[in-house]
């Protein structure tokens, strides 16, 4: 059973867009049981940069109503799909896709947090901050190559009462998108394990949305937990996008992960939809070619099941009540 920490299937539905990575109907026989869904309210697509270095700005804020409008209109997309919506960890079982509702940037959440206990009464369990733009709540970090993702400044006051109302209420905050800045923020705001659905070693991978040593041992020291990023752009030494990337990239980063924080904080976070992923691994109904190469790398059934499944479940139970 593999629970996955963040794909873009429902912006593809709401487009009205033929999917690549994820076909429900075959994804489930792959071992693939759901995880995160995001509610992406979409900025005017960019080109993919093609030339290293790259510095992508921050694209412009999306004021909250238009943003809470179309977020309407993406859950009713997501509530369409034929998938179950996890309230609880124990919602999850093989053999069945279940969605966990997540928002990736806040801005359909009104500033003054009004409408935040409507969404959790609806069913959202997880909210990322921010994409990589400014909102009323942070400041994202820009998509870069090579560089730090010390891009700007932390949360706002907003941000910070967003991120306590969450923890009061059970939902997760994600720091994928945050600049450092607002990771600290987050650190020190939250009581929750912290959390980062789709992002990878800086280390390995200078690319802005990469993690740096520091914040991987917060991560660790909080019982939280990393997804790894399928984007061949946040695995690849060289930052470049390039299909034919192998495999072995992901488990490339898995290894350094479970070296830094322990095998009890790695998971996967694909990216599925929302990123150029490697060409072998093709889409969810390539995931078995993933844990094989798990495998071939000297993980045993015990660490398969943590990077696979039982990590996610223990931050869902210590995180929602
Ligand atoms: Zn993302």
């Amino acid at each position: 059973m593999i629970i996955d920490g963040h794909n873009d299937l429902v912006l593809h539905c709401w487009r009205g867009e033929p999917t690549e990575h994820l076909d429900l109907s075959t994804a489930e026989a792959a071992g693939f049981a759901g995880g995160f869904f995001a509610l992406y309210v979409p900025s005017p697509p960019t080109p993919d940069p093609t030339e290293i270095p790259y510095a992508v700005p921050l694209p412009a804020p999306i004021p909250h109503e238009e943003a809470a409008r179309i977020a309407e209109e993406l859950f009713a997309a997501l509530c369409a799909l034929p998938v179950a919506r996890a309230t609880s960890a124990d919602d999850f079982r093989s053999g069945q896709v279940t969605a966990i509702v997540h928002m990736e940037g806040a801005e359909p959440i009104a500033p003054d947090l009004s409408n935040l206990e409507n969404w959790y009464g609806r069913g959202l369990r997880s909210i990322g901050l921010v994409w990589s733009r400014p909102n009323d709540f942070a400041e994202g970090v820009p998509f870069r190559f090579p560089a730090s993702p010390d891009t700007g400044d932390g949360l706002t006051a907003a941000g910070s009462e967003l991120v306590r109302a969450c923890n009061r209420l059970g939902i997760l905050v994600d720091v994928s998108h945050l600049n450092e800045a607002g990771f600290w923020d987050v650190a020190a705001a939250s009581d929750a394990p912290l959390v980062a659905t789709h992002s990878n070693a800086h280390a390995l991978c200078a690319a802005s949305r990469n993690l740096l040593d520091a914040q991987l041992d917060a991560i660790r020291d909080s019982g939280g937990i990393v997804g790894v990023n399928f984007a061949v752009t946040f695995l690849r030494e060289d930052g470049s996008l390039v299909p034919d990337t192998p495999i072995t990239e992901i488990v490339r980063h898995v290894d350094y992960l479970v070296e830094r924080m322990g095998v009890d904080h790695v998971a996967f976070g694909s990216d599925f939809d929302g990123a150029v992923v490697p060409v072998e691994l093709g889409g969810a109904s390539g995931l078995p070619r993933l844990v094989d190469a798990l495998r071939a790398a000297g993980y045993d059934d015990g660490a398969v099941a943590k990077i696979t499944h039982d990590n996610w479940l223990r931050v869902l139970r210590a995180t929602w009540h």
